[in-house]
């Protein structure tokens, strides 16, 4: 069950009073599907808390656009796997949602250039078997670097060690190898020649061993992750490690200041800074302070 806005906001005052500054990442599903969304951005904006979206445009109207700068939104990624219609819409499973989502994310690149704002603006592309051929992500970043938006940010498909198995994520996990070398190497080349790319080097680098499931190299250090970061899911339930699915609480029902300096919230959190996992996504490994930097400006200019 969707939690209503007003719990969320509860959950982001609290959080607000603990930390000071945080960052509020709202992805999907589709966020802006969500009927009270808006209470939530609203309630950011009016609280000063820095939140960004990741949508997949088709809600990205004019008057969408209007009030979401009005809320003093801090970025908005937008999904795009692909410039060919078949491979993202057929990813996607919406006929014409391609031709859409660039309309829209075309007229936001143009609303925020007339009002002269500096908003962020990113392309998020899933890496799968489906996008790889025909230099499918060599085009995305030539599409961002076109628009003149801050650049692309690439998610390799995340595999999904439990549950059940589904077919076409097994499909779209089977990515040709050399293909996938070829690519990786075109993108380092793109990015050192100043393209826009939002990953680290490292990490696109590491791309081939992630999809042969080769183990992991040894961590020199610790994941902070679990220190700095919580995934809330719709229904409320808070994790403070993604992939590996650890669960501390719900917002529903549970003070996040009490559950973070709880016992078995510490003991879980220092058990997890000693993860030997490389992983890729969201996971802020093997991101030096030049990758900081470097995005610190791309987000920034
Ligand atoms: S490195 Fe381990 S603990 Fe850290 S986010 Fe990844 S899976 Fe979780």
């Amino acid at each position: 069950m969707e939690l209503p806005a007003r719990v969320w906001n509860r959950f982001l005052d609290e959080l607000k009073a603990m930390s000071g500054a945080f960052y509020f990442g709202v992805s999907g599903g589709e966020p802006l599907l969500k009927a009270d969304c808006w209470e939530m951005f609203e309630h950011c904006g009016r609280k000063n808390i820095v939140f960004g979206l990741v949508t997949n445009g088709l809600l990205l109207t004019d008057d969408n656009i209007k009030r979401l700068l009005d809320c003093g939104i801090y970025h908005i990624n937008v999904s795009i796997d692909s410039l060919d219609d078949a491979v993202h819409d057929g990813m996607r499973g919406i006929p014409g949602l391609l031709r859409r989502t660039r309309a829209n994310l075309e007229r936001l690149v143009d609303i925020t250039r007339q009002q002269k704002i500096k908003l962020p603006i990113i392309v998020k592309t899933v890496v799968c078997a489906e996008n790889l051929p025909n230099q499918g992500l060599e085009r995305l970043v030539g599409y961002a670097r076109d628009l003149g938006i801050a650049g692309v940010s690439f998610q390799p498909l995340a595999y999904l060690e439990w549950g059940d198995k589904d077919e076409n994520i097994e499909q779209m996990w089977k990515v040709d190898p050399a293909l996938l070398r070829e690519t990786v190497e075109r993108l380092i080349r793109m990015k050192r020649e100043g393209q826009p790319i939002v990953n680290p080097e490292p990490v696109i680098a590491e791309w081939p061993d992630y999809f042969a499931k080769a183990p992991a190299p040894e961590r020199t250090s610790p994941c902070t992750v679990p220190l700095r970061n919580l995934r809330v899911y719709p229904d409320g339930k808070i994790e403070v490690c993604g992939p590996l699915q650890v669960t501390i609480g719900n917002i529903a029902t549970d003070s996040i200041r009490d559950l973070w300096v709880s016992k078995p919230v510490k003991a879980k959190r220092a058990k997890l800074v000693k993860c030997r996992k490389t992983c890729m996504g969201t996971c802020v490994v093997k991101r030096r302070s030049r990758d900081y930097l470097e995005l610190f400006r791309r987000l920034s200019r």
